[in-house]
């Protein structure tokens, strides 16, 4: 058998992305599924209803399609989404047996849609594999003031411990797994994440900037989600200790524009600081609008406290921009310290602004570095990691991936 079920309760593959809550996660997913599918699986990816306009079925690509769900209403705060899960578990369950379908194995992300998961592989006999995408108490280590339900710590070690199986991007998230919560080291499995491609390539400077209306200077660039755990409000301090700001930008792209409070207080700090006129807030913007961006840039920025992975920094290495970002998390995995960009390990302005300062005027290197980004991400298409993902279903089925491709 070959049909897997994705359950992505409240990561919506097709939502718009860089909202609060849309990112990453949404993207794996998406990524996955279809570069599954292209390898011979059946994919549904069930997910919550919360557009009004979504049909309950959507194509993703030949073999991989979104089943949205009906689950509380549409426009419910992630914070009451636990409430809902039953409501989401039936409806799921009458679109699995009106279609008749039977799966394989379920591979559930985020806590929420594990919790639906260990239901369901009860009930349907089959594996559960879990990717927690971020873990609660990494999240509360990594920054103070940073609030999580108890309900979610309880059920991340639940879940990682009863699962068949739980996926992570980065040994780092192992070793949290199994030093945190006390998940069996055995059973959690380092598959890493991965970047479009065929999407994120290099673009000429001049002809990116051109087409984004952009002058000339120096662009610095963040995008991104806009919340505290980003850390941007580093970026903004950072500014005003480099040397010719008078020619220096930084953009940051992501949040809604007027209804979000985070921009908005970036907003004030940058004023306090006197920088807001070097600082653009561009908000959201279409992936497929990205590769400009990346390429626009000088340097790509990311001074988060906590990533498990930071997809957007290897989109920015794609499109051969170096990165300057914290040592933390799945940053490490992926950029290489003096190599392919700069790794700090302090989350404070100094460090940010003399490592961008020695990228911003140093043209030679900053080429250099971008080329050997470029180098490093092309090793890390989705399409390898769906086949590693591929390789260890059919190890957890004790089959080859052959029939479970072909079956
Ligand atoms: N993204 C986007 N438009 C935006 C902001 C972000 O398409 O305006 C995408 C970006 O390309 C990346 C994802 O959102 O693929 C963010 O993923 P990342 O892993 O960097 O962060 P997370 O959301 O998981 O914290």
């Amino acid at each position: 058998m070959r049909r897997l079920a994705l359950l992505s309760f409240h990561g919506c593959p097709v939502a718009r992305l860089g909202e609060k809550d849309t990112g990453g996660m949404n993207v794996y997913v998406l990524q996955i599924a279809q570069e599954l599918a292209r390898r011979g699986l059946v994919v549904d990816v069930y997910t919550r209803r919360h557009d009004p306009n979504d049909p309950q079925v959507v194509e993703l690509s030949e073999g991989a399609r979104v089943v949205h769900v009906e689950a509380g209403p549409l426009d419910t705060t992630k914070e009451s989404l636990s409430g809902y899960i039953p409501e989401f578990l039936g409806a799921l369950d009458s679109f699995q047996q009106s279609e008749g379908v039977a799966y394989a194995l379920i591979h559930s992300h985020y806590w929420l849609s594990g919790r639906v998961g260990a239901v369901l592989s009860e009930r349907w006999k089959i594996p559960h594999v879990v990717t927690f995408h971020t873990l609660a108490k990494t999240k509360l280590r990594a920054r103070a003031g940073e609030r999580e339900p108890l309900a979610r710590l309880t059920a991340e070690g639940k879940i990682g411990s009863s699962a068949d199986a739980v996926v992570v991007s980065t040994t780092d998230e192992r070793d949290d797994l199994t030093r945190l919560y006390g998940v069996p080291p055995g059973r959690v499995h380092v598959v890493g994440a991965g970047v479009d491609l065929a999407l994120f390539q290099p673009m000429d400077r001049d002809t990116a900037r051109r087409k984004l209306g952009l002058r000339a200077g120096r662009i610095i660039l963040y995008v991104g989600r806009i919340e505290p755990l980003k850390g941007l409000e580093i970026l903004v301090r950072s500014l005003p200790l480099m040397e010719d700001l008078e020619d220096t930008r930084l953009l940051v792209v992501g949040g809604v524009l007027g209804r979000d409070t985070e921009l908005d207080r970036l907003k004030s700090v940058a004023a306090q600081m006197g920088v807001a006129d070097k600082v653009t807030f561009v908000g959201l913007v279409k992936q497929e609008a990205l590769p400009a961006y990346y390429s626009a840039a000088d340097v790509f920025a990311l001074p988060s406290y906590y990533e498990s992975f930071g997809l957007v920094a290897l989109e920015a290495m794609a499109c051969g921009t170096p990165v300057v970002a914290s040592r933390v998390g799945g940053l490490k995995s992926f950029i290489k310290n003096g190599e392919t960009g700069y790794l700090i390990p302090w989350q404070c302005p100094e460090p940010f602004a003399q490592q961008m300062g020695i990228l911003l005027e140093n043209p030679s290197l900053r080429d250099q570095m971008g080329k050997a980004a470029r180098a490093e991400a092309v090793k890390m298409g989705w399409g390898s990691v769906a086949v590693n993902m591929a390789d260890f279903y059919a190890s957890l089925l004790d089959r080859p991936v052959e029939s479970l491709a072909g079956a």
